[in-house]
């Protein structure tokens, strides 16, 4: 007697990446990259002797060394905070010290994403007409006091490019990462909308979708496939001897048991509550209905295990070949009444229509 492994509990959908370890994970990326940015700020005005600017960035790369360790005891929120407390200030140094030409502002556009994503629009207007003011002003004032530290013409503008570059780069990093969330997203609620939760197998409408283009390509070759609807006989009784959890897992191993049966090429979905539909391509009537025989056979044969019982059940059938100018609904109403009369007979048999 065979038995299917004990049943699982549903297959559940991917877990949903837009959870706070990732947004860890990149805002500690983030801290760790601007700590090395800074020490090559460091270098450079040491390099140029400006020993004030050099050290300043020793502080900085202190604050996002602090950022990164707070991402790590998962105080992501004081991280952030951090981070724009180092960023504000440097750039506004950074631009008074060597003038508007340095380019530090153009860091601070980096914050336009950051916050477009996950501020409200309320926010992010806020958010934008403050930092042209910022921008504005500092602009205004470094050009009122000129340059307190003046470097060199070269150097102001391998600066203003190293700015642009690093600027260029956070910047692609942010865009891919946001890509990144889209797209894991997305694939995330197309299979939340073609697979059903419990049994993990293909939904009613993705069932739906994928026998349409069949029937469209069948009614161009002419080689017949068979639809099946099955239903769990009795269903309610197993429900209410051992409760719904032992019905779900009931469901979960019938659905294995289907898949197992049935060719990777053939649909298969849970059509809803203990009914499944099956459309196996390509095939005749007696072949179809020889394989719903085993798959009919292999159900009454195993048992579930629950709570150290077996669980036993049979299913009812209703084959129907499909025929041209059917529509999938003629196909699945000729089904239905072949199940009917599988229900009619006595149940555990298989009917065709
Ligand atoms: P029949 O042999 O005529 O098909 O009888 P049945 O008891 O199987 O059919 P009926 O339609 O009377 O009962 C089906 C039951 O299936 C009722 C419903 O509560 C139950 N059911 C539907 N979906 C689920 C589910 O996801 N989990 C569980 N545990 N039960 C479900
Ligand atoms: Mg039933
Ligand atoms: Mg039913």
């Amino acid at each position: 007697m065979t038995k299917p492994p004990l049943a699982k509990p549903a297959a559940k959908p991917p877990r949903n990446p837009d959870n706070q370890a990732v947004i860890a994970s990149f805002v500690g990326r983030v801290a760790l990259f601007s700590a090395a940015v800074d020490c090559i700020y460091f270098l450079f005005f040491l390099a140029l002797g400006s020993s004030f600017l050099a050290w300043m960035n020793v502080v900085s790369v202190a604050m996002y060394l602090s950022a990164y360790s707070l991402v790590q005891r998962r105080r992501v929120h004081f991280a952030v905070m951090l981070i724009w407390l180092e960023a504000f200030p440097h750039a506004a140094i950074g631009t008074i010290m060597l003038g508007w030409e340095s380019g530090f502002h153009y860091l601070l556009l980096m914050f336009i994403p950051s916050v477009a994503m996950t501020a409200s629009r309320r926010r992010l207007q806020v958010f934008l007409i403050a930092l042209l003011a910022f921008l504005v002003t500092l602009d205004v004032v470094s050009r009122m006091w000129g340059p307190i530290a003046p470097i060199p013409q070269s150097s102001l503008i391998a600066l203003k490019w190293l700015n642009i570059s690093l600027f260029a780069v956070m910047f692609s990093a942010l865009a891919s990462y946001y890509r990144q969330k889209i797209t894991a997203a997305e694939r995330r609620l197309k299979v939340l909308a073609t697979v059903d939760a419990l049994t993990g197998l293909n939904n009613r409408s993705h069932f739906e979708a994928e026998a349409e283009q069949h029937i469209a390509r069948f009614q161009r070759s002419g080689i017949s496939s068979a639809v099946v609807i099955a239903d769990v006989d009795f269903f309610k009784k197993i429900n209410d001897t051992y409760g719904h959890e032992a019905g779900d897992l009931v469901l979960v191993a019938v659905s294995r048991l289907l898949k197992r049966e049935l060719r990777e090429v053939d649909s298969l979905a849970r059509w809803g509550g203990e009914e499944f539909v099956f459309l196996m391509h390509e095939t005749g009537l007696p072949q179809a209905i020889a394989v719903t025989e085993r798959i009919r056979d292999a159900v009454e044969a195993s048992s579930v295990s629950y709570h150290a019982t077996e669980i036993r059940c049979t299913m009812s059938f209703g084959i129907t070949a499909l025929l041209p100018h059917d529509t999938l609904g003629d196909a699945i109403a000729r089904a239905d009444r072949a199940l009917y009369r599988s229900k009619s007979q006595g149940r555990n048999r298989v009917s065709t229509d």
